[in-house]
C-alpha cells in the first residue's frame, strides 16, 4: 500500500556548515516533491496529504549505518543484557542469566550478550564453571561486547561437542584450565562454529531479530544499513528480501557477500526492489601461531576475484599490520587490473582501521581506499581502550584517528557495527567530535572533528534535500550543528520516514 502524501510544517531544514532554514517539506509517491522557507504554498499541496506540525523541530536526511550486523544486532538485543552498563560483576552477569532462562522456559538455550572482561570487577573472562551456578540444565552462550570471543556453560560446551579431546577449528581459539587441560568454556573466533554446532536460529528466530533490530534503528533515525556479514550467501540475499518486503525489517538494506560465493546477478535484479547486493567482505585476522589470515598472496587472489566479480570489496582489518597488508594489495590492485574493476574508491573499502597512526594513514591514502570508521566505539569502547592502553593496548590518539584521515583527504564513511558498538547515530556523532568515552574520560582529544564533518559521513549525501529526492528523512529535536558538543547526544529523533512512509515517530 503507497503511504498518503505529508506535509511537514514548521521544520528547521539542515543545510551542512550553514544555520537551518524555517521552512516545510512535501512528499509524495516517496519523493520530495516541495521542499522551501516558509510555508508549502497550496499549488504544491497534494489531495488528502497527511500535515504534521514538526514545532521547529531539524529535518535531515535519514542516518546511513555503512556497517552493520542487523541479525547479531537483533540477537543481542532479545538476549540477556551482560553489557557493561548492566552486569559490572560476574555474579550480577549470573543474575542476568538466571532471570533470562527464568523468563524463556522454552528457549533452546539460554543467551546472554555484551560482557567487557576488562570492565568487570573482577577483570577476567567469566568461564564455564561460572555460568554452570546461575543455568545447567540447558546450555548457555554467553557473547562477548566486541562479538569475538564466547563463553560457554558445560552443557554448552558438550552440546558444541567442545571437548578434552576437541581440536580448535581453522580460525578459533579454545581456551583449556591449567590443571585439567579441559576447555574453560572461554572460545575465541568461534562464534559460527558453535551456531553451526548448537542450531542455527530458527525462521522464527530470525523474523524476531530482524524486527528487533529494525525497531532500534528505525527509532534512532537509521533509515539504510549495510549488512556487514562476511558469510552472506543467496540464501542469506532471499531472506533479507522477504523480511524487508512484508516489513518485518523497515531500513533500506544493502548485503556484504561472502567472498567466492557471489549471489546471482539474475537474483540481484529480481529482488532489487527489496534489497541491494554490496562488496564481498573479507575478514583479515591474526591466526593461531601470529601470522595474518588470510595471507598476502591469499588475499590478492580475494581482491582480484571479489573486483572482478563486482561490486567492490570491504575487507576487515583493524590492526596496523592488516591495515597496511591491505593497502599493499589495494595498490597492487590498482596497478594491475582493468581501471573498470576499480569502480570507486568508495568500492575498495577498509572496515574499521582501527590501529592507524599517521604513517598507517598515508598508506591508505596512497592506495586510494574509503575507510569505514566506527566513532561509536570511542564513546561506546572508550573506557575499554583507556583500560587496556594500562596493559600496553593501542595508544588512543591513533586509535580510530578521525583528524588524522580527513586531514589526507581520505574518504571516510561511519558504521556502528552495532551490535559490538552503540546503535545511535548520534553517540557516533558524539564520540567523534567530543572524543569523550561512556563515563566521561577524554579518549584521543587530538583526534576529534567538527559536528558537521561528522554529519555528512553519517547520511546518505546521494540523497540531498530537494524536491525529486528520495523521502528518507527524519526530524530531530534540535539542528546537531547548533548545539554545543557536550549536548549531542541529548538530541532526539522525532520523526524517522523511509520511503516517504512514517517509520518512527507520530
Ligand atoms: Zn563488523
Amino acid at each position: 500500500m503507497k503511504p498518503a502524501p505529508l506535509v511537514l510544517d514548521h521544520v528547521q531544514i539542515t543545510r551542512p556548515g550553514r544555520p537551518a532554514l524555517p521552512g516545510a517539506v512535501v512528499m509524495a509517491n516517496g519523493q520530495i516533491t516541495w521542499i522551501g522557507r516558509g510555508e508549502a504554498p497550496a499549488s504544491a499541496l497534494p489531495p488528502r496529504a497527511v500535515r504534521i506540525d514538526c514545532e521547529g523541530g531539524a529535518l535531515m536526511p535519514g542516518f546511513v549505518d555503512a556497517h552493520c550486523h542487523p541479525l547479531a544486532l537483533g540477537a543481542a538485543l532479545t538476549a540477556a543484557d551482560c553489557r557493561p552498563a548492566a552486569a559490572r560483576s560476574i555474579p550480577e552477569i549470573q543474575r542476568q542469566l538466571a532471570l533470562w532462562a527464568a523468563a524463556s522456559p522454552n528457549a533452546r538455550h539460554v543467551r546472554g550478550f555484551g560482557y567487557d572482561e576488562l570492565l568487570l570487577h573482577e577483570r577476567r573472562h567469566p568461564n564455564r564453571h561460572d555460568l554452570d551456578v546461575a543455568v545447567r540444565d540447558r546450555p548457555v552462550v554467553l557473547t562477548h561486547g566486541s562479538g569475538h570471543a564466547l563463553v560457554l556453560n558445560t552443557a554448552g560446551l558438550r552440546a558444541a561437542g567442545i571437548t578434552e579431546s576437541a581440536d580448535e577449528p581453522a580460525r578459533g581459539f579454545i581456551d583449556r584450565e591449567a590443571e585439567t587441560g579441559a576447555p574453560s568454556g572461554l572460545l575465541l573466533e568461534m562464534g559460527s562454529h558453535v551456531s553451526r554446532r548448537l542450531g542455527r536460529p530458527t525462521d522464527g528466530e530470525v523474523r524476531r531479530y530482524a524486527s528487533a533490530a529494525s525497531e532500534a534503528l528505525t527509532l534512532l533515525g537509521v533509515t539504510s544499513v549495510v549488512d556487514a556479514g562476511p558469510s552472506n550467501d543467496v540464501s542469506r540475499f532471499e531472506l533479507w528480501a522477504e523480511l524487508r518486503k512484508d516489513q518485518t525489517f523497515q531500513p533500506r538494506l544493502t548485503v556484504m557477500q561472502a567472498p567466492g560465493s557471489q549471489i546471482p546477478e539474475a537474483e540481484i535484479f529480481r529482488l532489487a526492489a527489496w534489497v541491494d547486493a554490496g562488496p564481498a567482505k573479507i575478514v583479515l585476522i591474526r591466526g593461531e601461531n601470529g601470522g595474518l589470515i588470510p595471507t598476502p598472496a591469499e588475499l590478492d587472489e580475494m581482491v582480484a576475484s571479489a573486483l572482478a566479480a563486482g561490486p567492490g570489496v570491504a575487507v576487515h582489518a583493524v590492526e596496523a599490520e592488516s591495515i597496511l597488508m591491505v593497502c599493499r594489495v589495494f595498490e597492487e590492485a590498482r596497478s594491475r587490473l582493468d581501471p573498470r574493476l576499480l569502480l570507486t574508491p568508495a568500492h575498495r573499502r577498509i572496515e574499521h582501521a582501527a590501529e592507524a597512526t599517521p604513517e598507517v594513514c598515508a598508506a591508505i591514502k596512497r592506495c586510494g581506499a574509503t575507510v569505514v570508521s566506527q566513532p561509536g566505539f570511542i564513546y561506546g569502547r572508550g573506557d575499554r581502550y583507556l583500560a587496556a592502553v594500562d596493559a600496553g593496548g593501542w595508544p588512543v590518539d591513533h586509535l580510530y584517528p578521525l583528524r588524522t584521515l580527513l586531514d589526507q583527504g581520505i574518504p571516510v564513511m561511519f558504521g556502528s557495527d552495532a551490535p559490538y558498538g552503540p546503535v545511535s547515530p548520534l553517540e557516533a556523532i558524539y564520540g567523534a567530535v567530543t572524543r569523550t568515552s561512556a563515563s566521561g574520560r577524554p579518549v584521543g582529544r587530538s583526534q576529534a572533528i567538527g559536528t558537521t564533518e561528522a554529519l555528512v559521513r553519517s547520511v546518505n549525501n546521494s540523497s540531498p534535500l530537494r524536491a525529486g529526492s528520495p523521502c528518507d528523512l527524519v526530524v530531530l529535536s534540535e539542528d546537531p550543528q547548533s548545539v554545543q558538543p557536550e549536548r549531542l547526544r541529548d538530541i532526539t529523533v522525532r520523526l524517522t520516514i523511509i520511503a516517504g512512509e512514517i517509520v518512527w515517530g507520530q
